[in-house]
C-alpha cells in the first residue's frame, strides 16, 4: 500500500525500520488512503508465535506498519545485523496520533479492556475521558468495552462506523485485538486500525506505566512483571526468542 520501506527480517516476518518520527509519517500517510489500514506492534512474544500461528503470520503480513514494540526485536536485529533504529511502542505511537487528531478534528473510538473502570465508567471511557482533557480539540466518538461474545461484534462494527471515527485502538490484548482487526477490516470505515494492549488501562490509570528508569533500560517487561505476577509464563518465551535469534545468525553464518 504505502511506498517502500526498509524491513527488518526475521523467520519471515517483516518488521519495519522505523523510528518514531518515520512510523508517525506512516501513520498521517495512511490517514489519507483508501480502506482501512491496519498499524500491528509486535515485540518478540508476537514474533514467536506468528512463527508457529499462520493466521497471526498473515496478519503481521498483511499490515500496512509494523512497528517493532519491544526491546527483544532491537537486540535481536543487532545480532542479526539489521538493526533498528530503536523501539517503538504501540502506545507512545497511539498516543501521538491522538495528539494529531485533536489538531486535525478528527475523532476516535476506543474499543476494548474491562467494564469496571471505577466512577461508574469503563475502562475505556476512563481513558477517552482523560485524554479528552489532555488533548483539546480531540473528540473521542465512542467507546465500549472489550468483552462480548462473538454474536455482538456486527453490532459493535456498525456502532464504530456509525461513529464517525477516523481511527479505531483495539485493546483486547494480542493477538485478539488484532484477530478482531483483521476479521473486520473489509467493514471498517475507520482510516487506521490498531491494536494498543494496556493502553487504554495506562490512560485510564488503571495500570501504571514503567518509570523513566526501566523504559531507559529496556526493563518495561521487569516492571510489568513485578505489577503482574501472572505474566511469567508469557515471558518465559523471551530467552527462548534470544536462543533461537542466537541459532539463526548461527546458521547464516554457516550459510544453512
Ligand atoms: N482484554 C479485553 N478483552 C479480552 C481480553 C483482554 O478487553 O477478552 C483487555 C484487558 O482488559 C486489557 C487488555 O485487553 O485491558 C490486555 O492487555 P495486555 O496487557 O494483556 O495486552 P498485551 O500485553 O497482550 O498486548
Amino acid at each position: 500500500m504505502t511506498g517502500k520501506r526498509e524491513k527488518m527480517q526475521l523467520w519471515g516476518i517483516s518488521i519495519d525500520r522505523v523510528n518514531r518520527r518515520e512510523a508517525m509519517a506512516v501513520f498521517h500517510q495512511l490517514m489519507d488512503e483508501p480502506g482501512c489500514s491496519m498499524i500491528v506492534t509486535p515485540n518478540s512474544e508476537i514474533v514467536m508465535a506468528a512463527s508457529k500461528d499462520e493466521e497471526m503470520k498473515a496478519l503481521l503480513d498483511e499490515a500496512d506498519l509494523t512497528i517493532p514494540d519491544g526491546i527483544g526485536l532491537v537486540y535481536a536485529s543487532k545480532i542479526l545485523k539489521q538493526p533498528l533504529t530503536e523501539r517503538v511502542t504501540g502506545i507512545d505511537l497511539a498516543d501521538a496520533a491522538l495528539a494529531a487528531l485533536a489538531k486535525e478534528g478528527k475523532s476516535v473510538y476506543f474499543l476494548g479492556s474491562k467494564p469496571d473502570g471505577g466512577e461508574g465508567m469503563s475502562v475505556a471511557q476512563m481513558a477517552a475521558r482523560r485524554k479528552e482533557a489532555e488533548y483539546e480539540g480531540l473528540v473521542v466518538s465512542g467507546t465500549h468495552d472489550g468483552y462480548f461474545s462473538p454474536e455482538e461484534e456486527e453490532r459493535i462494527v456498525r456502532e464504530i462506523n456509525d461513529s464517525g471515527a477516523s481511527l479505531l485502538l483495539v485493546a483486547l490484548g494480542s493477538p485478539k485485538q488484532e484477530k478482531f482487526i483483521r476479521r473486520h477490516r473489509g467493514e471498517l470505515n475507520v482510516k487506521v486500525a490498531m491494536g494498543v494492549g494496556g493502553s487504554l488501562d495506562v490512560w485510564a490509570g488503571t495500570l501504571k506505566r514503567a518509570p523513566e528508569f526501566y523504559r531507559k533500560h529496556g526493563l518495561e517487561w521487569l516492571y510489568r512483571l513485578i505489577q503482574e505476577p501472572s505474566r511469567y509464563k508469557r515471558m518465559a518465551v523471551l530467552p527462548l526468542f534470544m536462543i533461537k535469534v542466537i541459532v539463526t545468525k548461527g546458521r547464516k553464518k554457516n550459510g544453512n
